[in-house]
Protein backbone atom coordinates (compact mmCIF):
# COMPACT_ATOMS: atom_id res chain seq x y z
CA UNK A 1 0.00 0.00 0.00
CA UNK A 2 1.44 3.98 -1.15
CA UNK A 3 0.49 6.74 0.61
CA UNK A 4 1.30 10.03 -1.11
CA UNK A 5 0.54 13.24 0.13
CA UNK A 6 -0.91 15.47 -1.92
CA UNK A 7 -0.02 19.01 -0.12
CA UNK A 8 1.29 22.54 -1.04
CA UNK A 9 1.70 25.95 1.62
CA UNK A 10 -0.62 27.68 -0.18
CA UNK A 11 -4.22 27.87 -0.29
CA UNK A 12 -6.82 27.54 -3.36
CA UNK A 13 -3.63 26.34 -5.02
CA UNK A 14 -5.41 23.14 -6.41
CA UNK A 15 -4.55 20.77 -3.84
CA UNK A 16 -8.01 18.82 -3.82
CA UNK A 17 -8.35 19.19 -7.73
CA UNK A 18 -4.81 17.64 -8.43
CA UNK A 19 -5.79 14.45 -5.38
CA UNK A 20 -8.90 13.72 -7.09
CA UNK A 21 -7.25 14.24 -10.90
CA UNK A 22 -4.33 11.85 -9.31
CA UNK A 23 -7.01 9.62 -7.80
CA UNK A 24 -8.84 9.73 -11.35
CA UNK A 25 -5.67 8.17 -13.44
CA UNK A 26 -5.10 5.69 -10.65
CA UNK A 27 -8.90 4.25 -11.24
CA UNK A 28 -8.65 4.21 -14.44
CA UNK A 29 -5.61 1.66 -14.10
CA UNK A 30 -7.54 -0.55 -11.87
CA UNK A 31 -6.43 0.09 -8.40
CA UNK A 32 -8.22 0.36 -5.40
CA UNK A 33 -7.45 4.07 -4.07
CA UNK A 34 -8.30 5.62 -1.05
CA UNK A 35 -8.83 9.63 -0.93
CA UNK A 36 -8.39 10.84 2.18
CA UNK A 37 -9.34 14.18 2.70
CA UNK A 38 -7.35 15.59 6.10
CA UNK A 39 -8.45 19.27 5.43
CA UNK A 40 -10.33 18.56 8.32
CA UNK A 41 -11.24 22.23 9.64
CA UNK A 42 -12.70 22.50 5.62
CA UNK A 43 -12.99 19.45 4.06
CA UNK A 44 -14.18 19.64 0.71
CA UNK A 45 -13.36 16.49 -1.48
CA UNK A 46 -16.96 15.45 -1.17
CA UNK A 47 -18.47 18.62 -3.02
CA UNK A 48 -15.74 17.91 -5.68
CA UNK A 49 -17.01 14.52 -6.30
CA UNK A 50 -20.63 15.28 -6.16
CA UNK A 51 -21.16 13.68 -2.74
CA UNK A 52 -22.90 14.46 0.43
CA UNK A 53 -21.31 13.78 3.78
CA UNK A 54 -24.09 11.65 5.50
CA UNK A 55 -24.15 9.57 8.93
CA UNK A 56 -20.85 9.76 10.28
CA UNK A 57 -18.93 6.00 10.04
CA UNK A 58 -16.49 6.65 13.60
CA UNK A 59 -16.24 9.78 16.20
CA UNK A 60 -13.13 10.95 17.25
CA UNK A 61 -12.83 11.57 20.90
CA UNK A 62 -9.50 13.54 23.18
CA UNK A 63 -8.94 13.93 26.64
CA UNK A 64 -8.92 17.28 28.10
CA UNK A 65 -7.40 18.42 31.49
CA UNK A 66 -10.42 18.94 34.21
CA UNK A 67 -9.29 20.67 37.44
CA UNK A 68 -9.66 18.94 40.91
CA UNK A 69 -9.57 22.14 43.39
CA UNK A 70 -9.57 19.91 46.52
CA UNK A 71 -6.50 18.33 45.12
CA UNK A 72 -4.75 20.96 43.79
CA UNK A 73 -1.85 23.19 45.77
CA UNK A 74 -1.79 25.92 42.88
CA UNK A 75 2.28 25.33 42.29
CA UNK A 76 2.05 26.12 38.86
CA UNK A 77 4.55 23.19 37.29
CA UNK A 78 1.25 22.71 35.06
CA UNK A 79 1.42 25.79 33.27
CA UNK A 80 5.22 25.76 32.93
CA UNK A 81 5.07 22.21 31.61
CA UNK A 82 2.58 22.95 28.88
CA UNK A 83 4.15 23.80 25.73
CA UNK A 84 0.58 24.73 24.16
CA UNK A 85 0.08 27.67 26.33
CA UNK A 86 -3.07 26.60 26.94
CA UNK A 87 -2.82 26.63 31.00
CA UNK A 88 -3.17 30.17 32.49
CA UNK A 89 -2.36 30.84 36.31
CA UNK A 90 -3.18 34.15 38.18
CA UNK A 91 -1.28 34.93 41.18
CA UNK A 92 -2.63 32.87 44.11
CA UNK A 93 -5.45 31.35 41.89
CA UNK A 94 -6.04 27.97 40.19
CA UNK A 95 -4.69 26.77 36.48
CA UNK A 96 -7.49 27.55 34.15
CA UNK A 97 -7.26 25.25 31.15
CA UNK A 98 -7.78 26.99 27.53
CA UNK A 99 -9.59 23.94 25.97
CA UNK A 100 -9.25 26.18 22.47
CA UNK A 101 -5.62 26.19 22.94
CA UNK A 102 -5.15 22.72 24.01
CA UNK A 103 -3.58 19.83 22.33
CA UNK A 104 -4.26 16.77 24.68
CA UNK A 105 -0.97 15.56 24.79
CA UNK A 106 -1.32 14.49 28.58
CA UNK A 107 1.43 16.44 29.69
CA UNK A 108 -0.42 18.45 32.68
CA UNK A 109 -1.96 15.68 34.13
CA UNK A 110 1.68 13.55 34.23
CA UNK A 111 3.24 15.99 36.08
CA UNK A 112 0.70 17.08 38.39
CA UNK A 113 2.16 15.95 41.97
CA UNK A 114 -1.03 15.93 43.30
CA UNK A 115 -3.21 14.17 41.05
CA UNK A 116 -5.14 16.85 41.07
CA UNK A 117 -6.08 17.34 37.15
CA UNK A 118 -8.31 14.84 35.48
CA UNK A 119 -8.68 13.81 31.84
CA UNK A 120 -11.98 13.94 30.65
CA UNK A 121 -13.00 12.54 27.08
CA UNK A 122 -14.56 14.78 24.61
CA UNK A 123 -15.77 14.29 21.05
CA UNK A 124 -13.65 16.79 18.62
CA UNK A 125 -14.67 15.50 15.07
CA UNK A 126 -16.66 12.61 12.83
CA UNK A 127 -15.21 10.53 10.47
CA UNK A 128 -17.27 9.66 7.13
CA UNK A 129 -16.75 7.21 4.44
CA UNK A 130 -18.60 7.35 0.95
CA UNK A 131 -17.91 4.76 -1.46
CA UNK A 132 -17.53 6.76 -4.45
CA UNK A 133 -16.83 4.00 -7.29
CA UNK A 134 -16.11 -0.07 -6.88
CA UNK A 135 -12.62 0.95 -6.30
CA UNK A 136 -12.76 4.18 -5.28
CA UNK A 137 -13.97 5.28 -1.70
CA UNK A 138 -13.66 8.77 0.19
CA UNK A 139 -12.75 9.14 3.78
CA UNK A 140 -13.52 12.56 5.26
CA UNK A 141 -11.86 13.98 8.54
CA UNK A 142 -14.21 16.89 9.72
CA UNK A 143 -13.31 18.62 13.04
CA UNK A 144 -15.92 20.11 15.46
CA UNK A 145 -16.70 23.74 14.78
CA UNK A 146 -14.16 26.35 16.52
CA UNK A 147 -11.82 23.45 17.42
CA UNK A 148 -8.53 25.26 17.20
CA UNK A 149 -5.79 22.23 17.36
CA UNK A 150 -6.96 19.85 14.67
CA UNK A 151 -3.98 18.07 14.86
CA UNK A 152 -5.45 15.35 16.69
CA UNK A 153 -8.25 15.00 14.12
CA UNK A 154 -5.89 14.71 11.32
CA UNK A 155 -3.76 12.15 13.06
CA UNK A 156 -7.00 10.49 13.85
CA UNK A 157 -8.32 10.08 10.52
CA UNK A 158 -5.16 9.17 9.51
CA UNK A 159 -5.22 5.80 11.51
CA UNK A 160 -8.73 5.07 10.52
CA UNK A 161 -8.15 5.54 7.02
CA UNK A 162 -5.07 3.12 7.23
CA UNK A 163 -7.17 0.58 8.87
CA UNK A 164 -9.82 0.63 6.00
CA UNK A 165 -7.22 0.66 3.63
CA UNK A 166 -6.19 -2.56 5.13
CA UNK A 167 -9.38 -4.07 5.17
CA UNK A 168 -10.11 -3.62 1.63
CA UNK A 169 -6.55 -4.39 0.08
CA UNK A 170 -6.18 -0.35 -1.31
CA UNK A 171 -3.25 0.05 -3.63
CA UNK A 172 -2.77 3.71 -3.40
CA UNK A 173 -3.76 5.99 -0.05
CA UNK A 174 -4.05 9.26 -1.36
CA UNK A 175 -4.20 12.05 1.88
CA UNK A 176 -5.43 15.62 0.78
CA UNK A 177 -3.99 17.62 2.94
CA UNK A 178 -4.77 21.26 4.74
CA UNK A 179 -2.68 24.21 3.42
CA UNK A 180 0.33 25.96 5.41
CA UNK A 181 2.97 24.14 7.31
CA UNK A 182 1.38 23.85 11.07
CA UNK A 183 0.50 20.63 13.15
CA UNK A 184 -2.84 19.29 10.90
CA UNK A 185 -0.31 19.16 7.96
CA UNK A 186 2.79 18.01 9.85
CA UNK A 187 0.36 15.41 10.80
CA UNK A 188 -1.17 14.48 7.77
CA UNK A 189 2.93 14.35 6.22
CA UNK A 190 3.62 11.95 8.79
CA UNK A 191 4.95 8.69 7.63
CA UNK A 192 3.99 9.28 3.88
CA UNK A 193 6.15 7.31 1.29
CA UNK A 194 6.15 10.29 -0.99
CA UNK A 195 4.16 13.70 -1.49
CA UNK A 196 3.21 16.34 -4.25
CA UNK A 197 3.78 19.80 -3.45
CA UNK A 198 0.73 21.76 -5.81
CA UNK A 199 1.82 25.17 -6.50
CA UNK A 200 0.92 28.22 -9.00
CA UNK A 201 3.36 30.42 -10.35
CA UNK A 202 3.08 33.29 -8.16
CA UNK A 203 4.77 35.25 -5.61
CA UNK A 204 2.55 34.03 -2.57
CA UNK A 205 2.63 30.37 -4.43
CA UNK A 206 6.43 30.33 -4.76
CA UNK A 207 7.17 31.73 -1.11
CA UNK A 208 4.80 29.14 0.52
CA UNK A 209 6.39 26.38 -1.88
CA UNK A 210 9.88 26.92 -0.10
CA UNK A 211 8.11 26.52 2.92
CA UNK A 212 6.13 23.11 2.36
CA UNK A 213 9.44 21.94 0.69
CA UNK A 214 11.38 22.80 3.71
CA UNK A 215 8.76 21.29 5.94
CA UNK A 216 9.41 17.99 3.55
CA UNK A 217 12.57 17.51 3.52
CA UNK A 218 12.77 17.86 7.66
CA UNK A 219 9.81 15.02 7.76
CA UNK A 220 11.88 12.80 5.62
CA UNK A 221 9.63 12.46 2.65
CA UNK A 222 10.33 12.81 -0.87
CA UNK A 223 8.24 15.42 -3.16
CA UNK A 224 7.92 16.31 -6.41
CA UNK A 225 6.07 19.50 -7.74
CA UNK A 226 3.00 19.84 -9.41
CA UNK A 227 2.64 23.58 -11.21
CA UNK A 228 -1.33 24.59 -11.68
CA UNK A 229 -2.22 27.33 -13.99
CA UNK A 230 1.27 27.09 -15.09
CA UNK A 231 0.35 29.60 -18.09
CA UNK A 232 -0.86 32.36 -15.89
CA UNK A 233 2.06 33.95 -14.04
CA UNK A 234 6.09 34.00 -13.67
CA UNK A 235 7.52 30.36 -13.57
CA UNK A 236 10.89 31.29 -12.92
CA UNK A 237 10.84 31.46 -9.10
CA UNK A 238 9.24 28.18 -9.12
CA UNK A 239 11.82 26.72 -11.27
CA UNK A 240 14.45 28.68 -8.95
CA UNK A 241 12.76 26.99 -5.96
CA UNK A 242 12.85 23.44 -7.61
CA UNK A 243 16.52 23.96 -8.46
CA UNK A 244 17.26 24.88 -4.91
CA UNK A 245 15.53 21.90 -3.54
CA UNK A 246 17.04 19.63 -5.95
CA UNK A 247 13.07 18.46 -7.12
CA UNK A 248 11.51 18.03 -10.19
CA UNK A 249 8.56 19.86 -11.36
CA UNK A 250 6.76 16.91 -12.08
CA UNK A 251 3.57 18.06 -14.13
CA UNK A 252 2.43 21.48 -15.60
CA UNK A 253 -0.88 22.16 -15.54
CA UNK A 254 -2.62 25.20 -17.87
CA UNK A 255 -5.34 27.41 -16.86
CA UNK A 256 -8.33 25.60 -18.29
CA UNK A 257 -12.13 26.61 -18.32
CA UNK A 258 -13.26 23.43 -18.32
CA UNK A 259 -11.48 22.42 -15.61
CA UNK A 260 -12.98 25.15 -13.38
CA UNK A 261 -16.48 24.70 -14.61
CA UNK A 262 -16.39 20.62 -13.70
CA UNK A 263 -14.31 21.91 -10.16
CA UNK A 264 -17.65 24.17 -9.56
CA UNK A 265 -20.29 21.32 -10.92
CA UNK A 266 -18.48 18.76 -8.59
CA UNK A 267 -17.70 16.78 -11.98
CA UNK A 268 -13.96 16.52 -11.11
CA UNK A 269 -13.76 12.91 -11.40
CA UNK A 270 -14.87 12.63 -15.02
CA UNK A 271 -12.21 15.35 -16.07
CA UNK A 272 -10.00 14.80 -19.21
CA UNK A 273 -6.88 17.03 -18.90
CA UNK A 274 -5.91 18.34 -22.27
S1 LIG B 1 0.45 21.00 38.77
FE1 LIG B 1 -1.32 20.18 39.85
S2 LIG B 1 -1.16 21.00 41.90
FE2 LIG B 1 0.19 22.22 40.63
S3 LIG B 1 -1.08 23.96 39.98
FE3 LIG B 1 -1.24 22.41 38.41
S4 LIG B 1 -3.07 21.27 38.98
FE4 LIG B 1 -2.48 22.39 40.77
S1 LIG C 1 -3.02 18.32 27.82
FE1 LIG C 1 -1.07 19.19 27.06
S2 LIG C 1 -1.69 20.90 25.76
FE2 LIG C 1 -3.48 20.37 27.02
S3 LIG C 1 -3.31 21.73 28.76
FE3 LIG C 1 -2.30 19.81 29.34
S4 LIG C 1 -0.13 20.15 28.83
FE4 LIG C 1 -1.31 21.75 27.81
Amino acid sequence: MKKIAITGGKGGAGKSTCAILFARELIKKGKQVLLCDCDVECPNGYLLLGQKLKKPVEKIYAEFPTLNKTKCAKCGLCVKTCRSNAVFQGQGQYPVFIKNLCSNCGACWIVCPNKAIEPKKEEIGQIFINPVKKNFWLLTGQANPGLEETGPVVTQTKKIALDFAKKKKIDFVLFDTAPGTHCPVISALMGCDSAYAITEPTPMGAYDLNLILDLCRKLKVPTKIILNQSDLGDKRKIAKIAKKYKIKIEKEIPYSKKLVKAYSKGKLLNFELD
